[in-house]
């Protein structure tokens, strides 16, 4: 893997960009244009809002570059390196072990506890003689995540048990298991109250600021966008930098 992506003025390739990218779906006898050649870098570090109108073509921008769908055409590049052209082994590794994922509807496995999804990628990672050998240690990093926001009297609480809040923590946590270079959250907040929303969005502001997480935030809520340090926006299947 040489093939080395867009690079900015140091030389050092954005952790996450894609270029030109270009989505379409069938729709009826037409075809519907959703993105018409996207460009986008998130910086090591950075902390991205992506907005636009429902329909924009948000969330097919969020799964093309977490690699859970393939471009019409274009690249994605994580840290310089092309990732839409591997073969399809290769992707689901690195959305494994290299991409978090968040949803608006949190997708917990509703017979598992909290600490059991947490640890599910990790249990889908490793053979079961790696498992059995690692499982103390997974276990105690899936326990400190869950304490870390607030759940430790939540462990053994399956998702129904939880609020819509803690099902969104615990998701976070799942993302972050696997110590991914980025999370990649499609409107997070959208099922959630106010009060809880403004939480997950400061766990969010604390992973970027104290960890150094990179993140890419979906959202349609401008007020929701400004807690990010820069603002793209999706307008008829482009970008704008606002
Ligand atoms: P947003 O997240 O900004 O609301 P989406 O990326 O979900 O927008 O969708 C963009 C457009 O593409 C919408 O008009 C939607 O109906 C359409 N679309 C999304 N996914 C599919 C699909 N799998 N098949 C057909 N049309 C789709
Ligand atoms: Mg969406």
């Amino acid at each position: 893997m040489t093939d080395i992506g867009p690079g900015n003025a140091s030389g050092v390739p954005p952790l996450l960009s894609v270029r030109q990218l270009r989505k379409s779906y069938r729709s009826g006898s037409g075809v519907l244009e959703v993105l018409r050649g996207v460009d986008f870098d998130l910086n090591h570090s950075g902390f991205v809002a992506v907005v636009g109108q429902s329909g924009s073509g948000k969330s097919t921008l969020l799964h093309l570059m977490g690699l859970l769908d393939e471009p019409d055409a274009g690249e994605v590049h994580i840290a310089g390196i092309r990732v839409d052209n591997l073969p399809a082994v290769r992707r689901d590794k690195l959305r494994n072990t290299d991409i978090g994922m968040v949803f608006q509807s949190y997708h917990l496995l509703p017979e598992f506890n909290a600490l059991e999804n947490v640890l599910a990628p990790l249990m889908v990672r490793y053979s079961v003689y790696e498992w059995m050998r690692m499982k103390k240690v997974a276990h105690s990093q899936a326990r400190a995540l869950l304490e870390r926001f607030g759940l430790g009297q939540r462990l053994h609480h399956k998702p129904r048990q939880l609020s819509g809040g803690e099902m969104q923590r615990v998701a976070i946590a799942r993302a972050l298991i696997s110590q991914p270079r980025v999370l990649l959250a499609d409107e997070p907040t959208g099922n959630l109250d106010e009060a809880s929303g403004t939480g997950i969005l400061d766990t969010l502001c604390e992973l970027n600021r104290q960890d150094g997480l990179s993140i890419v935030l979906v959202t349609h809520d401008a007020s929701i966008a400004r807690r990010a340090d820069r603002i793209v926006r999706l307008v008829a299947g482009h970008v704008e930098i606002l």
